[in-house]
């Protein structure tokens, strides 16, 4: 009887405890490419969901392509390119529309995360309530995976800006290049369960890429995104030459239908901090709207 006993709890636990991981486990993913993060999270993030993480939501790619709804939300995928290769799913991206607005401003800082110059451009968008593109480096992500975390946990989109940002590796051939978008993506993917889909080559892609670096990324997948305001912040400016040089292009308005603006937030780069306050009023001051850069956003020309 009493083994009976021992029985009966055993089956009866065992049952409350599958029907527990039930109830705590990830919304069973729907089979199509797009969902929001908020009703989807990979498994690794929802196990930590937190009322910051809700309310930065996303669009996430799966498995079948449908057209991609206008968000202004940064876009995701799922799946690493060799996770697509591996499971034969789409390389290639869905239909999307461009949007363009009257005034839209994206604003993208390139080269980090970096301790010191991230965290503090972080709290200005946030203080500002606005969000932002940040091109982040692979070894660089390697050192500071919590500032990857706390980019994706704010709302703000992450594109992919290479591995090791050196030109003679990266320029060697289309390969290289290629590879070195991989092994970025796993290190995000590793981080914040899904990886980016948009990039930007170090340097620009003009006077780099040739057309097979060009055929490479549309095969993959890949969203090279440029820039048509540039800050000016990779010399030594200080901080009032970079608020100047971005209102004087500004001022050039058939250089732009919507404004992409190329800062950085590397090592280093203390003054696009200082900087990034007088930045944000100029285009709030002229009535932009700021969007965070995904599918949508148009070519930079
Ligand atoms: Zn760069």
């Amino acid at each position: 009887m009493a083994k009976n006993n021992f029985m009966l709890k055993l089956i009866c636990g065992s049952a409350a405890f599958i029907v527990l991981l039930f109830a705590v486990s990830p919304v069973v993913s729907i089979p199509s490419y797009i969902s929001y993060a908020s009703t989807n999270l990979p498994a690794e993030i929802n196990s930590t969901v937190n009322s910051q993480q809700l309310e930065s939501e996303y669009t996430l790619l799966e498995d079948v392509p449908q057209p991609l709804l206008l968000t202004n939300k940064p876009v995701y995928d799922k799946y690493t390119l060799q996770e697509r290769k591996n499971l034969n799913l789409p390389l290639g991206l869905p239909d999307f529309t461009y949007y363009y607005g009257e005034k839209t401003v994206y604003l993208t800082f390139d080269d980090g995360p970096d301790p010191e110059n991230t965290p503090a451009i972080l709290k200005i968008l946030k203080d500002n309530n606005i969000k932002a593109t940040f091109f982040v480096v692979g070894t660089q992500v390697e050192k500071t995976p919590h500032l990857i975390k706390l980019i994706f946990d704010e709302g703000h989109a992450i594109g992919n800006h290479t591995y090791n940002h050196i030109y003679r590796d990266l320029y060697k051939s289309p390969s290289s290049y290629m590879s070195q978008l991989a092994q970025t993506d796993e290190k995000i993917k590793n981080i914040i369960g899904v990886r980016p889909r948009i990039s930007r080559a170090p340097g620009g892609s003009s006077g780099s890429f040739t057309k097979a670096y060009w055929d490479g990324l549309k095969y993959n997948g890949y969203i090279e995104v440029g820039w048509n305001i540039s800050s000016g912040d990779a010399s030594s400016a200080k901080a009032p030459q970079i608020v100047q040089n971005i209102s004087r292009q500004l001022e050039n308005k058939f250089l732009w239908s919507h404004a992409i603006v190329l800062m950085h937030d590397g090592r280093g780069h203390n003054e696009t901090v200082t900087a990034l306050p007088a930045i944000i009023k100029l285009f709030k001051d002229h009535n932009f709207e700021f969007r965070v850069i995904n599918l949508e956003t148009p070519p930079a020309w």
